[in-house]
């Protein structure tokens, strides 16, 4: 096994991603959009990092980075993105990117020899900041690519398709960024926790158990707009009054399942006619449901449905429910995990399990090739935000972690003991 010095290691990706963070479209927060002339300064600058690490660089029709080392055809992928939010901190993608390039040094310079080789992988598009659609990049690699999205604009009318040829790509190239399934033995991600659950149980690092599902719903609500002064309270169809009523049966839906993750928002609230001496006549508002079991999200959004109904027709109000966004619970490998854990262990942490509530671009991997994820530690669980904070030794430990994952890991499964 590799010797490893963790502190070494966290603080050579400090000075990486210190370094990434300086390459933003404004002088005075982090803003690094899908193909940008920023998202390009700073894949130049990742491209430089992998060939110093001995990968060889290539990169796909969407942008992603693809750091190669050694010609077997099985491949353990490695990667994260680049791209940020607005006001964004500079741990969020970049920390699973530089991860993956420290960790597959050692065996590139080594020439190890090996039955798998590494791609280290730095998409462009996991926060869909920039357009309305997100994890583009990652589901290219992934052969699940949706043509549709081609066609999305971004704030200035500049659409994905448009977007890419100004970066110098085609989209016809696309289909060619698809790994074979067979190719791909299995993708691993680095990732800050983005929660406080590591903070607060005291150590680095987690395992992911499973990247949440997820529905969101728009719910319209119908009453009757009337004169705040004239009309008697027991006389009124107030909508967002009944949407108050709605919120607070979500939430208590959304906790009986704390132990799946389960989480409930209502995000945004749009009251009309919206004045302050007029009784709200009509109400939109969003719902975001999350949980770990696709079977739990399902019901609890049949049970916020009927609750809302129920509400309604107590209050005098008509309610609409409509899904408009889906995805799928996507479970990390049991095997990757305990692959992760050992390795984890092996530095003498306690390796913490936990479900991730936010999306990555491990939940469209996941649809390729078996997946996990490596959660590092981070202060007050706060990101995407410019207070996004990961200690030097925490990273020391994750990549220190990954590479023991590496010298544990076996394309078809059997752990190296
Ligand atoms: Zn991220």
């Amino acid at each position: 096994m590799t010797a490893l010095d963790p502190e070494a290691l966290g603080a050579r990706a400090y000075a990486m991603i210190a370094e990434l963070a300086t390459i933003s479209a404004d002088p005075n927060r982090l803003v690094r959009l899908f193909l940008t002339p920023e998202h390009r300064r700073a894949a130049d600058l990742v491209a430089t990092w992998m060939r110093a690490a001995g990968l060889s660089v290539s990169e796909d029709a969407l942008g992603t980075l693809r750091g190669r080392f050694g010609s077997a055809r099985r491949r353990l992928l490695i990667g994260s993105h680049l791209d940020t939010v607005i006001d964004a901190g500079k741990y969020d993608g970049p920390l699973g990117v530089i991860a993956g390039i420290l960790a597959a040094e050692p065996f590139a310079r080594a020439k190890a020899k090996q039955p798998f080789g590494i791609d280290v992988l730095a998409f462009g598009d996991e926060e869909g900041s920039r357009f309305p659609a997100t994890v583009t990049s990652s589901s290219a690699c992934a052969g699940v690519f949706e043509q549709e999205a081609l066609a999305l604009a971004d704030a200035n009318g500049v659409t994905l398709a448009a977007a890419m040829r100004a970066y110098g790509k085609n989209p016809h190239d696309i289909p060619a960024a698809a790994y074979r399934p067979q190719d791909a033995a299995a993708y691993v991600e680095v990732h800050i926790e983005q929660g406080p659950v590591l903070e607060a149980k005291g150590e680095p690092l987690g395992i992911v158990t499973g990247i949440v599902g997820q529905t969101r719903l728009r719910v319209t609500v119908a009453g009757e707009a009337g004169h705040a002064g004239t009309v008697p309270m027991n006389l009124r169809r107030d909508a967002f009054a009944g949407t108050a009523e709605m919120a607070l049966a979500l939430e208590a839906i959304a906790r009986e399942h704390p132990e799946d993750g389960m989480v409930g928002t209502v995000g945004r609230i749009e009251a009309s006619p919206g004045a302050v001496n007029i009784i709200p006549g009509r109400v939109v508002f969003t719902v975001d449901l999350r949980a770990l079991t696709d079977a739990l999200r399902t019901a609890a959004v049949e049970r916020f449905a009927a609750e809302a109904q129920r509400i309604a027709e107590a209050r005098g109000l008509k309610v609409a429910v409509e899904p408009f966004h889906e995805i799928a619970t996507a479970h990390c490998a049991p095997a990757l995990q305990e692959l992760l854990a050992a390795s984890v262990s092996d530095l003498g942490y306690t390796p913490i399990r936990l479900p991730s509530g936010a999306g990555h671009d491990a939940q469209v991997m996941a649809r390729l090739c078996p997946s996990a994820m490596l959660f590092v530690r981070c202060r007050g669980g706060i990101s995407h935000n410019p207070a996004e904070f990961a200690s030097v030794s925490d990273m020391g430990v994750a990549i220190a972690a990954l590479i023991r994952f590496i010298e544990r890991f076996q394309p078809d499964g059997a752990a190296i003991g």
